[in-house]
């Protein structure tokens, strides 16, 4: 049923109180598509607004409303299938999904069941460890969204918003090809970085806009895959994450006290962070899927593909591949950078320089953006690129690090009050005379006078070479951290006449 399954590895094994068992986890996201319109009526997909006010005819199921494709939406589609390497499916066939639910009008979905518009593809993870792994597609499809019932607005009704009925999903499942709960938040935060990107879902997953079904077995290592449970509609990464940890707890349990796992159904309760039984299989839907007769199949020709796919912005493991080359970057380095477009553009705005050609020293920038600048940007709930340093200002940091005209430790003070008042970091520097010394006539009646006053620690550096640095601490002080190390140690071992540290 399933292509090949990955290798058991022991890391990624989990002790039981019977011995070893190995986590199988397989999603199901439901990304929901950025378009102006619904999947098949006119009505709005913009999130929020009055209730019921994005709803048209089709998407209420007045009698004889007939449904028509929305062309944005299947571009969407194709897009995204391109940006998972997957196969892009010239023809495929919306079915109706039959059920009943207050919020679904029509009594059924409009799905895609055997004939998906796109299928197998792949996803790459990069782990904290260097590993990397690459989890397989299965498909992605296209669906309408449901509408939302709300049970808590009235002591005695439930009242129904169809704003989000009708509303265009990719469903994009996976094989089960992770085995712990970090592999699947890693591969939730990377598929979201790909649609990102590609602008084919904001990944806004506290709107709903994406959410995933997180199906979980557990096995001996090496036997036939074990019975899953698939818990529904889980809205955040750290949910997700936690969802598999209570599960992979739950079945160990129950198989090591000999009893069997219900392939069944369960929802997820953040309050109490336990999975809860929904519906076993006993009760699970015969949906009756057949093709929707008021829709025709699906099909574009190849020419399309190609237009798209030349339009596609560059993807996120092209960057990063391209950062490592081109700027030098570690592998994490070059991931944590990528992780959002911004962050990205900021990163080598800064490190290009304001002619755009490079030549900054790209190390710096990076530990600039990951340390000072994101510590801003985290306090902030933002990005690193909204911290309150311009990338400008951020290079010309650097430029007065790289041509020594301030050391690293004056830098850090002075980003601080670039934070704090803004300003041009080179303006500052002047205007608070924070320049580093490095004239020796100055920086040389300074050191004269320490090693005056000091003839004890003269004396027992002859015996204790590395003792010079007590010196060149006191010199810092002297200058509050104005003076140039390389300088200072320079004059200190010419005065005191001892070799390099
Ligand atoms: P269904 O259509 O009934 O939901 P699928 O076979 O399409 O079932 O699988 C749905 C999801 O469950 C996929 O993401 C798949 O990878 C995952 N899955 C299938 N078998 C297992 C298993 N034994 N353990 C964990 N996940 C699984
Ligand atoms: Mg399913």
């Amino acid at each position: 049923m399933y292509k090949e399954a990955r290798e058991t590895q022991d890391k990624n094994l989990v002790k039981g109180a019977t011995g070893d068992w190995e986590v199988v986890i397989g999603l199901e996201v439901h990304a929901q598509v950025t378009s102006k319109a619904k999947l098949f009526s006119g009505a709005s997909a913009q999130y929020g607004g009055e209730p019921n006010d994005h709803v048209s005819l089709v998407d209420a199921a007045m009698p004889g409303m007939l449904p028509v494709i929305n062309e944005e939406c299947v571009h969407q589609a194709i897009r995204t299938g391109l940006g998972l390497r997957a196969k892009i499916n010239k023809r495929s066939v919306f079915d109706r999904k039959n059920y009943f639910y207050p919020d679904l009008p029509q009594g059924y979905q409009i799905s895609q069941f055997k004939d998906p518009i796109v299928g197998e593809g792949k996803v790459l993870l990069d782990l904290k460890d260097g590993s990397q792994v690459t989890i397989g597609i299965e498909r992605l499809h296209l669906e309408q969204d449901a509408g939302k019932s709300i049970h808590d607005l009235h002591p005695d009704h439930s009242v129904v918003d169809l704003n989000r009925s009708g509303v265009a999903l990719m469903e994009i499942v996976s094989y089960p090809d992770m085995r712990s709960a970090e592999e699947a938040r890693a591969y939730v935060t990377k598929l979201r970085t790909i649609l990102r990107y590609l602008g084919t879902c904001d990944g806004n997953m506290d709107e709903g806009s994406m959410r995933a079904d997180v199906n979980v077995s557990v096995r001996r290592p090496g036997e036939p895959w074990g019975t899953r449970t698939e818990t529904k509609n889980v809205n955040s990464i750290r949910f997700i994450g936690q969802t598999i940890e209570y599960e992979i707890n739950r079945q160990i349990d129950v198989l090591e006290d000999g009893g069997t796992i219900d392939q069944e159904t369960r929802l997820y309760d953040p309050k109490k962070n336990e999975t809860r039984p929904m519906r076993s299989k006993e009760e699970a839907h015969d949906y009756r899927y057949f093709p929707d007769p008021d829709l025709l199949p699906l099909e574009f020709d190849q020419a399309l593909v190609d237009r798209l796919k030349s339009e596609l912005p560059e993807l996120p493991d092209d960057k990063k591949n391209r950062f490592m080359s081109d700027y030098d970057l570690s592998p994490y380095d070059a991931e944590i950078l990528i992780a959002t477009r911004s962050s990205a553009d900021f990163f080598e705005k800064v490190a290009n320089g304001p002619d755009g050609k490079g030549g900054r020293d790209a190390k710096l920038a990076v530990n600039w953006i990951m340390g000072d600048l994101s510590g801003h940007a985290n306090a902030k709930g933002v990005g690193v690129h909204e911290a309150g340093v311009s990338a400008d200002q951020l290079g010309q940091l650097i430029d007065l690090i790289s041509d020594g005209t301030i050391s690293g430790k004056i830098a850090k003070d002075v980003l601080e009050i670039v934070f704090n008042e803004g300003g041009n970091p080179a303006d500052i520097v002047e205007a608070k005379g924070l320049k580093q010394m490095s004239d020796t006539g100055e920086l040389e009646a300074i050191v004269d006078e320490i090693i005056a006053n000091n003839p004890k620690q003269v004396e027992q550096l002859k015996t204790k070479p590395k003792t010079i640095g007590w010196f060149v601490g006191q010199v810092m002080q002297k200058t509050k951290g104005k003076a140039n190390p390389q300088a200072v140690n320079k004059l200190l071992q010419a005065k005191l006449e001892i070799g390099e540290g």
